[in-house]
């Protein structure tokens, strides 16, 4: 438990059980029901349902909107703030049906809306809200049909803004609206100037590249009062980016913002609403602490901060409080999906075979490197480490002159690997260890071999550095005696992961046992990663599972989607899999023709052909 720091990063949501597995600690009605994922891993391989898998828990997704909303509502009620909280999750973090149905359900009871950026988001939000209280927020850049759609949604009665990111924006709105004589809600989000901390600092401030500047803000409010329609002007919106780890940044942006909010007020707009953006940050590393991956506050004290932030500004100029919206949605998704998949092998970096003496007449400098093994001791680490890297690449130096044959290279790769054990672990007792010693667990690390695609799955830990909690999910009672990372099934360089939390570049893993499964879950990956993936080397979709916990500590499988099949990939690449059968067929009948196989063996390789394109894109066991 303490080895991959599960109590930190966990949020109460996973735990190590008795036999060593992880258990999901479950809110129930109030009460934590435990569940073995190993369990779970049992019905998924009952139903088909192979790694890789993506696992998402209903309980915990219901479970984070509720304190979301609990959480501004304790505020609320703490500062006594005059007005109410509504949260719009953005449906960008996680477009799944499944997944935004369930918070449109659950979040029925809090009116808990969705943000969309698009039209297709827009369609999204108008299928699946079922509360008209629940608001829906239009962000990005909107053209008739998105405006149209947004207000046909007013027309029904749903609390729908046009949140305003460019002045000529305004004059389709306007237009529009006219049009089909309806009146629009309209925001306007701003581009505030001050900066965060975290990964997406360089995109805050005034470089952000969404957002109006003060200049543009008042082109909006004037094309509104020219169009007689300021009164329509009701939101101020901001967003400071993602992930923001500081609550310091949060709080000055709030002030800033306010301080716009005032302003549009006294330019005579109604307002009445102020939206918060996302930024909520997860706890990825549970440092606690204002690194990318982390943040430095909780729940309770950002929802407080806000609050109590906004009264500050506005209560001394007796402006009555606007409902305060967020659209948390890293929060929100983060900690309900977990990804699972198997190990399929290991490379060691160990010495294969033991280590003997050379034969008299063997090669001097096989001789020497061979001396190096005997010497080394504490005191000489440093000397031994280099004398065997020179003989090491004398050896490799001859066998590509030809000078030296495979067995006898074989054999000094051997003696280098166990001179670098040898290193190892003497180093811990040595004083001021040189740098290039001290990395040498890393140069070391076994590789295992995982069925996933680091870009299908956890795109983010590809494309931006994203680390996220990996760790076996049984055997965790045993002490874990491999430092390792882990590459993909694409065959590419960037196909793996060598980045954990805590900074640490290799994870402590168990060696694996013949005949027995070792299954890895990467944890808190609901955000962000389903969409963003991509295809690379036709590694599709995985199988998702959804699962509900019940207040008894059974769990029922609530939906399934079978992963794709590779039939599936190759027409999302434009190949008929009707046309591949057929093609293929002709080769294969060809080689009857020229007699090189019978029907019946024809028959077999078509049938695997066929099985193939029908298969799951990842490993399979037989
Ligand atoms: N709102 C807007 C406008 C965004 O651009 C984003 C994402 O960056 C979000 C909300 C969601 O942010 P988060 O996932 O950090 O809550």
């Amino acid at each position: 438990k303490e080895t991959y720091g599960i109590n930190h990063w966990s949020n109460g949501y996973f735990d190590v059980s008795d036999q060593g597995e992880i258990v999901i600690t479950c809110p129930v009605n109030g009460h934590k029901v435990n569940v073995s994922l190993m369990d779970i891993i049992e019905g998924m391989k009952d139903r088909e349902l192979h790694m890789p898998v993506l696992l998402r828990i209903e309980n915990l997704l219901d479970h984070s909107i509720s304190r979301i909303n609990e959480a501004f509502r304790a505020a609320i009620e703490k500062l006594e703030y005059q007005n109410t909280y509504r949260g719009v999750f953005p449906i960008k973090v996680n477009q799944q049906c499944h997944v935004v149905e369930e918070i449109a359900q659950f979040g029925n009871r809090y009116s808990h809306g969705l943000e969309a950026g698009s039209k297709a988001e827009l369609i999204i939000a108008l299928a699946s809200l079922q509360n008209e209280d629940s608001y829906i927020v239009c962000n990005g850049y909107k053209d008739e049909e998105f405006i149209d759609l947004g207000l046909r949604a007013i027309q029904l009665g749903w609390k729908c803004f046009f949140v305003v990111e460019s002045p000529t924006e305004v004059e389709v709105i306007v237009q529009r609206s006219r049009e089909l004589g309806v009146k629009p809600m309209i925001g306007t989000r701003v581009k505030l100037s001050t900066t965060v901390e975290g990964h997406w600092q360089h995109d805050s401030g005034d470089r952000s590249i969404f957002g109006l500047n003060s200049l543009q803000l008042v082109e909006v409010i004037d094309l509104l009062k020219d169009a007689d329609m300021l009164d329509c002007l009701r939101m101020l919106h901001f967003h400071l980016g993602s992930q923001l780890p500081s609550i310091h940044n949060i709080r000055k942006g709030v002030q800033e913002a306010c301080r716009y909010y005032v302003s549009m007020i006294n330019e005579g707009a109604p307002m009445g609403y102020l939206d918060l953006g996302g930024g909520l940050a997860v706890d990825y590393e549970g440092s606690q602490q204002s690194g990318t991956h982390s943040k430095n506050y909780t729940l309770d004290e950002y929802c407080i901060d806000i609050v109590e932030a906004v009264m500050q500004t506005l209560d001394p100029l007796e402006i009555d409080h606007p409902v305060l919206i967020s659209e948390s949605g890293r929060a929100t998704v983060a900690y309900s999906s977990l990804f699972l998949f198997n190990v399929l092998d290991v490379a060691h970096f160990d010495p294969v075979f033991v280590i003997e003496q050379p034969d008299e007449d063997a090669n001097e400098t096989l001789k020497n490197l061979y001396e190096v093994t005997e010497s080394i001791n504490g005191k000489n680490i440093q000397e031994c480490y280099n004398d065997a890297i020179f003989y090491r690449d004398e050896i490799r130096h001859l066998f590509n002159r030809g000078q030296v044959d495979l067995r006898t290279r074989a054999t000094a790769e051997n003696y280098f690997l166990n001179i670098v054990q040898q290193v190892q672990a003497l180093a811990p007792g040595v004083e001021h260890l040189p740098d290039e010693l001290t990395n040498l667990r890393e140069d070391l690390a076994d590789i295992y071999y995982g069925n996933f695609s680091v870009f299908q799955s956890l795109p983010d830990a590809w494309a931006i550095g994203q680390v996220f909690p990996m760790l076996p999910v049984h055997r965790l009672n045993e002490m874990p005696t491999r430092e390792a990372m882990f590459a993909d099934l694409t065959c590419d360089c960037d196909g793996k992961i060598d980045q954990f939390i805590g900074g640490r570049k290799t994870l402590p893993l168990h060696p694996l046992k013949k005949g027995e499964d070792y299954y890895i879950g990467t944890f808190l990956v609901g955000a962000y990663q389903e969409t963003l993936s991509d295809l690379h080397n036709l590694f599709g979709d995985t199988n998702v599972v959804s699962i509900r916990i019940n207040a008894d500590g059974s769990y029922d499988f609530m939906r399934e989607i079978h992963g794709d099949s590779i039939a599936d990939v190759l027409s999302y690449v434009e190949y008929d899999p009707r046309g591949l059968r057929d093609k293929f067929r002709n080769t294969v009948e060809k080689a009857v023709r020229g007699g090189k196989i019978s029907v019946a063996t024809r028959q077999e390789i078509l049938s695997a052909f066929s099985a193939s394109l029908d298969g799951y894109t990842y490993y399979e066991h037989d």
